[in-house]
């Protein structure tokens, strides 16, 4: 592990006029920054605390949204009592993330922006295009069976891994944003990650030394009867192999609104508008759940060791639409 320096800054202001400066990295519960400056994945040199320098509350606007600050832990946010009834996809994602001593100190804005668990980033021994752009992509004819199949490149095929952003992107949510300069912006999550084409090592749309201040989840029907699966290789403190978060409102037997997104499959939480269209204006019946759950691997491109994904992906949105109707 490299060395690294360690500011706290006593203002917002402060923190953002350091975070642009070369080597520098914003640091929050630190559960996945430090891991990777560990293992020389990452090599921050300057690292600056923002603890207390942006919200860690979780709170409800005039319009019903949902408000929940950058700061905000998992665990918070996982057994809060407004969102385990009206937002129930996000409180299960977070319950079934990491072990409980992590969700305790990773904060909402840091698992927004946790880097790929490819083994072949996390280990410097193997090239990488995302850890040293142009090295080359040793898990395309390597060891595959847990990357992605939707949205992937010839450079990079890793997934995002994180599961709160999953229900996230099924819920229409934005992230507000503070850059160096002041100024803020509102960004909808559908467009906050990037797809790695040639250059997987810019993940996400944030500008040099941007914050992520909070995250805005709209109320919904839907999102009240949203549900999440996840499907993993052993039963806690493991990644997704696929999950599927799934929101939906039924009136009189018929799905009037429906999101799904899912996670495991792509380098960034993938919404299904193809299963969706599907479904919308359709009875809320088995037969129609699976007939659109068939859709879900349209345009996969799969590896020797993960084209099981595809079907495992209809199943788990089958048990997603099973669940939210129920
Ligand atoms: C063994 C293990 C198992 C895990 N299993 C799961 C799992 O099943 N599901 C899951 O979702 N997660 C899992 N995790 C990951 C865990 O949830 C993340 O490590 C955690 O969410 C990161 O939050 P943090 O606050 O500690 O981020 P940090 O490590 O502090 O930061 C992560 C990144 O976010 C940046 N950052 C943080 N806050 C902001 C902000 N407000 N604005 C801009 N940039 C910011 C940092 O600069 C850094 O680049 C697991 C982790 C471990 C170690």
């Amino acid at each position: 592990m490299e060395g690294f320096t360690l500011a706290q800054p006593r203002s917002l202001d402060d923190a953002l006029a350091a975070g642009p400066q070369a080597g520098a990295k914003y640091i929050a519960g630190g559960t996945d920054l430090m891991q990777l400056a560990k293992d020389n994945v990452e090599t921050p040199h300057h690292l600056i605390d923002i603890e207390g320098l942006l919200p860690d509350t979780i709170s409800t606007a005039t319009d019903g949204s949902l408000q929940l600050g950058a700061l905000a832990r998992m665990v918070e946010v996982a057994t809060h009592a407004d969102v385990r009834s009206s937002w129930p996809a996000l409180s299960e994602a977070l319950l079934l993330s990491a072990s409980p001593q992590i969700r305790n100190m990773g904060t909402v804005g840091g698992n927004l922006l946790q880097r790929t668990r490819c083994g072949y980033f996390r280990d410097v021994g193997f090239s990488c295009n995302k850890r040293s752009p142009g090295s080359g992509c040793p898990a395309i004819p390597g060891e595959s069976r847990g990357l992605g199949v939707l949205g992937v490149s010839d450079h990079c095929i890793a997934t995002h891994p994180s599961d709160m952003p999953v229900a996230l992107m099924a819920m229409d949510a934005s992230l507000q944003l503070v850059s160096p300069g002041g100024g803020t912006r509102l960004v909808p999550f559908a467009e906050f990650y990037r797809l790695p084409g040639s250059t997987p090592e810019i993940e996400t749309n944030l500008l040099p030394g941007e914050l992520i201040v909070a995250v805005v989840v709209p109320r919904s029907a839907s999102a009240r009867r949203s549900r999440y699966v996840k499907v993993r290789d052993r039963a806690s403190f493991e990644f997704a192999v696929v999950s599927a978060a799934v929101a939906l409102e039924v009136t009189d037997g018929t799905v009037r609104n429906v999101r799904i997104a899912m996670g495991g499959v792509a380098p960034r939480p993938w919404r299904l508008s193809q299963v969706e269209a599907a479904l919308q204006g359709r009875p809320a019946t088995p037969e129609s759940f699976q007939e659109a759950a068939s859709l879900a691997g349209e345009g996969a491109v799969t590896t020797k060791d993960n084209a099981f994904k595809v079907k495992l992906m209809e199943r788990a949105i089958l048990r997603g639409l099973q669940l939210a109707s129920a």
